[in-house]
């Protein structure tokens, strides 16, 4: 009997940096997510900035938040913390009204799957 391979396995970047290879996947802290980390952002614990960007927006400025804007992030080709990302990457309305529409979208699909929405 022969063996066949189905196909190459595809190289998996880490989703901080996408520069480097992942080393593994992980659960971004605090973060319903896991994201592929290279040895390099987890080193130097630095998470996606799109992720940041949208946990600070739905987390809405509560104290939990602000610790955030002190995390480690990679913009533009730089590990930063994501305080100094967003001062030269500020939000946009359109951002913030799509992330936060995102959530309402999903809180309201959610409600209707675990049949709490005519109580
Ligand atoms: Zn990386």
């Amino acid at each position: 009997m022969k063996t066949e391979a189905v196909s190459e396995p595809e190289t998996l970047l880490c989703e901080v940096c996408k520069r480097e290879d992942a080393f593994g996947v992980a659960g971004v802290p605090g973060v319903p997510y896991s994201a592929a980390y290279g040895r390099e952002c987890l080193k130097r614990n630095a998470h996606p900035y799109w992720l940041m960007r949208v946990n600070v927006i739905a987390g809405g400025g509560t104290k939990e938040m602000v610790a955030v804007l002190e995390w480690n992030t990679f913009v533009d080709g730089e590990y930063m913390t994501v305080r100094q990302a967003l001062e030269t990457h500020p939000f946009t309305k359109e951002e913030m009204d799509s992330v936060l529409t995102g959530w309402l979208e999903r809180d309201i699909e959610e409600a209707i799957r675990e049949g709490i929405k005519d109580k």
